[in-house]
């Protein structure tokens, strides 16, 4: 994807509420970029692999400033694969926007504005995908930076809590999201694991899915 000077490729820009992290609930502008480097197995957005529109940052900023919202999220696909997104969100942070970032994991967030909330995920087994994993990441993890995990069986959930372990995630004190894959797994099962092992997790479903359809696009 060829990069134009003070604007990004985007799938989707528009207003909702919310559904994960831990601004699960609250209303939030999404911002989603184009491409996607990864394939998981699981993927609940290939609508977003596609090239996308060109659109500048005045008239994404114009937009976000319509919407009235104070949270942003920068979504994909994966943001990151388009460098100007790093040059976008500290504008937008500039501008006293409440920023996130969801990255799939296997690019560095080292650029990333530390304003900026990063919400990394790390790719379990069962997305097909774990290989990818860059793992340095974890060590440029700032207080307000979240992990998330999304698993879709048990394997997935030992691979995390192994992975929390391993890295010493539960002493640093970011918040650790577990998400069940929609439709793969209960989440009453997950919810039985995370009790029996006392794990200092917060379960992350996708509250998008339970208010509209899980095919539902734009919400
Ligand atoms: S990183 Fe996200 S958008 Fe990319 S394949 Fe995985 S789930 Fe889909």
């Amino acid at each position: 994807m060829e990069e134009e000077k003070s604007g990004l490729y985007l799938i989707e820009l528009y207003s909702s509420i919310q559904g994960e992290t831990s601004f699960a609930g609250l209303p939030c502008s999404f911002i989603r970029l184009a491409g996607c480097n990864l394939r998981c197995t699981w993927c609940d957005t290939p609508h977003s692999f596609g090239r996308g529109e060109f659109q500048s940052f005045d008239s994404i900023l114009h937009k976000l400033k319509e919407f009235g919202n104070k949270h942003l999220c920068v979504t994909g696909g994966e943001p990151l694969l388009q460098s100007n997104v790093i040059e976008l969100m500290q504008q937008l942070c500039d501008q006293g926007y409440v920023v996130s970032l969801e990255t799939g994991g296997s690019l560095s967030t080292a650029k990333v504005d530390p304003r900026v909330h990063i919400i990394l995920d790390i790719k379990c087994p069962g997305s097909g995908m774990s290989h990818k994993n860059h793992w340095e990441n974890l060590a440029l993890l700032r207080p307000h930076d979240e992990i998330k995990f999304v698993v879709k069986d048990r394997t997935d959930y030992d691979f995390a809590k192994e992975v929390c372990s391993r890295y010493h995630l539960y002493a640093k004190g970011n918040h650790l999201l577990i998400s069940p894959v929609h439709g793969l797994i209960d989440p009453k099962e997950l919810v039985r694991w995370i009790l029996n092992d006392h794990l200092p997790v917060r379960l992350n479903l996708q509250l998008h899915k339970y208010i509209w359809s899980p095919t539902t696009k734009g919400v």
